[in-house]
């Protein structure tokens, strides 16, 4: 297991956007605040090891990528942007993850509103993730002792989504989409989101209206970068909180 300092070192070795796009608020997560999200999932919540990491807006791959570096049996990676995707194969081949990955381009936010095929869609894409999870559990490499452990909990691999979505400030409610896609096709998710209490409320009824509960809220600082034209400072520290999100009977 990597010590935080050597994971935020490796995590800063993974490339960023080359021409960021503002309409898809694509901003990469700063290597000190992925390591501290990943440390929550990872570590504090034991959601890693073992399981099927599913990343949407994987942008270049930082969160989805770190996830495979704290021990996640494999990565599916949703992204729409095809630049952002390059960058992230690249990414994954640097690591040496190459064969772990499966990079999907698909348009979160078409892909819920799409309403008339969402039931078939959302069937098409629980099937594609789950045969690529399948590769991965034939090869089990754990140790009689982790095995005992593993069949006692007996849900392993499960499907764990993490995001850092739009906050929907180019697009009113992008977030909403990419909750709406994770619990439709995840057994957890790990999602980022501007730290306001109008927020707060919102997203807590908005999972309880899907059937789906706020286990937990975590805040940590983002460190946003001097990307776009319109932002004024160098650096700006920017309050945000991280949504441990179950479904209603877990
Ligand atoms: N997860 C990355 C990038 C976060 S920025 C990181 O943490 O560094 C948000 C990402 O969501 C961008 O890569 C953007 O291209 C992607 N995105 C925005 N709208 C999207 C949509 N409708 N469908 C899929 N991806 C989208």
């Amino acid at each position: 297991m990597f010590k935080k300092k050597q994971l935020i070192s490796i995590i800063e070795s993974i490339k960023s956007f080359k021409n960021p796009r503002v309409d898809l608020e694509q901003y990469t997560t700063d290597a000190v605040s992925t390591a501290d999200f990943l440390y929550f999932v990872g570590i504090d919540n034991n959601d890693l090891t073992d399981n099927i990491v599913i990343d949407l807006g994987a942008g270049t791959g930082r969160l989805g990528l770190s996830s495979l570096l704290l021990g996640a049996k494999c990565l599916i990676a949703i992204e729409c942007d095809p630049n952002a995707m390059k960058i992230l194969h690249e990414n994954a081949l640097n690591l040496g993850f190459s064969k772990k990955i499966l990079i999907m381009k698909i348009d979160v936010e078409k892909y819920v509103i799409n309403k008339i095929n969402w039931n078939e869609s959302i069937k098409d894409l629980r099937l594609e993730i789950g045969s690529f999870g399948k590769k991965f559990e034939s090869k089990s490499i754990l140790p009689p002792i982790d095995k005992h452990l593993d069949q006692m909990e007996q849900i392993k691999p499960e499907k764990i989504c993490i995001m850092n979505p739009p906050f929907g400030f180019q697009k009113r409610n992008a977030d909403r989409h990419f909750l709406k896609l994770g619990m439709a096709i995840s057994d957890k998710i790990y999602s980022i989101h501007l730290s306001n209490e109008k927020n707060r409320r919102f997203i807590k009824k908005f999972v309880c209206d899907n059937g789906w509960r706020v286990d937990s809220i975590h805040s940590q600082q983002l460190n946003i970068g001097h990307i776009y034209s319109f932002h004024r400072k160098s650096r700006k520290l920017i309050l945000s909180d991280i949504y441990k999100i179950l479904p209603e009977l877990q």
